[in-house]
């Protein structure tokens, strides 16, 4: 199993994540990414959430094995 996490002291609230994966994350009214899905179990939102992962510039999100 997969689980989603974001590291909100290193997050920069750019916004990638979100933008580019609505299916996995959302923006907070303070523009923090919500997880939508913290435990991705299909193969699409598995590839998204490392997506993710890998164009947010600070490095925030990690899709370890839970
Ligand atoms: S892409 Fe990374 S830095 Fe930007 S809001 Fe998402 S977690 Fe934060």
């Amino acid at each position: 199993m997969k689980k989603v996490v974001v590291d909100r002291v290193i997050c920069l609230k750019a916004g990638q994540c979100y933008y580019l994966q609505p299916s996995i994350f959302k923006a907070d009214p303070q523009g923090w990414p919500d997880i939508l899905v913290e435990f991705p179990e299909s193969d699409d939102d598995i590839e998204a959430a490392e997506d993710a992962a890998e164009i947010c510039p600070s490095g925030a999100i990690v899709v370890e094995d839970a």
